[in-house]
């Protein structure tokens, strides 16, 4: 018999849930809003109410859920089920989520941070199948990552590992970064960072294509699109970016030696022009040996990676 788990992906805005098989297939899914302004009890009412709804739909009994698992945006204790902080969503402070859910619904609950559940996601359904050692990173409005090595996921000791956004990239004088230090690859490897350097090259006079698609604003996506158009200051955007997260990522191959690294993201949607120069950046500044064991992949699951990988944290 199919075993199957409840994979649920907290963002800011919305909510997914999904009924997922043990070997990662999503059999069902739905969505409901944050609305974080309405205080965390009111998402987590919304979320018990599409969990039953799910039930319903799927007529499947809570006895045959195997567990529960969440993915959020911060950071979070792990071994209590406590989510500790959100950044981007207020309210989220000390959360006893798993005990929360436990309680009604009597099926195992367990939580982890999104970075970490994309690359358990991605680890057995996706792009990093029959890898013992990856590195999954997510390039956004931050940078992420989710470690597994030896085929198991990397917490350390506060379930903070992983946070390769603020690998330094600049000793002094770096741009600020959201965490309150400089120099961070964050700060220059993200969407933002992309549309102030697509704007600076406006302002610079520089004739882009992706003045003309903003409507009104710029924004990464924008930007990727006159770079696949063949806009010459769009691709050299993405060739800036894609070096500095190379320039970062060649520390981590060297400190992990992973079999692959998996890009993944919005940013990561542009595809092999931001790629390729993150996979030449690794090959020319990583040592060696590790350098050359590694490749540089694009993720697979895009934002399903999320529910996927939570549903698998009752065993990982
Ligand atoms: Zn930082």
């Amino acid at each position: 018999m199919v075993k199957k788990r409840i994979g649920i992906d907290v963002g800011g805005t919305n909510v997914k849930i999904a009924l997922v098989t043990d070997e990662g297939q999503i059999i069902y899914s739905n969505s409901v809003p944050t609305r974080a302004e309405m205080g965390y009890e009111y998402t987590v009412n919304n979320i018990k109410q599409a969990i039953y709804d799910l039930m319903k739909e799927t007529k499947t009994e809570a006895k045959e859920i195997q567990g529960i698992g969440f993915g959020f945006p911060g950071q979070v204790d792990c071994q209590n089920g406590i989510v500790k902080l959100l950044p981007n969503i207020p309210g989220w402070v000390n959360v006893p989520i798993a005990k929360m859910l436990e309680d009604e619904f009597h099926i195992p609950t367990r939580i982890d941070n999104d970075a970490r559940c994309a690359a358990l996601g991605e680890y057995f359904a996706g792009a990093g199948k029959g890898c013992q050692n990856l590195v999954c990173v997510t390039v956004g409005t931050g940078v992420g990552s989710g470690l597994i090595i030896n085929g198991k996921v990397v917490r350390g000791a506060s379930n903070a590992a992983g946070e390769i956004g603020h690998i330094k990239l600049q000793m002094h004088d770096g741009p600020m970064c959201g965490c309150g230090d400089t120099g961070c690859m964050e700060a220059f490897v993200s969407a933002p960072s992309i549309v102030a350097m697509a704007e600076d090259y406006i302002k610079g006079g520089k004739s882009t294509k992706y003045r003309e698609l903003a409507n009104p604003e710029i924004s990464a996506y924008i930007v990727a699109e006159a770079a696949k158009s063949g806009d010459k200051v769009a691709q050299r955007i993405f060739k800036t970016m894609g070096e500095y997260l190379g320039i970062g990522l060649a520390s981590v191959v060297n400190l992990l030696n992973p079999e692959r690294v998996i890009i993944g993201g919005g940013v990561a949607d542009a595809g092999e022009i931001f790629l390729e120069p993150v996979r030449n950046t690794i090959k020319d500044r990583a040592m060696e040996i590790a350098g050359g064991a590694v490749e540089v992949v694009a993720a697979q699951l895009g934002n399903t990676a999320g529910v996927i990988g939570a549903s698998l944290l009752i065993e990982n």
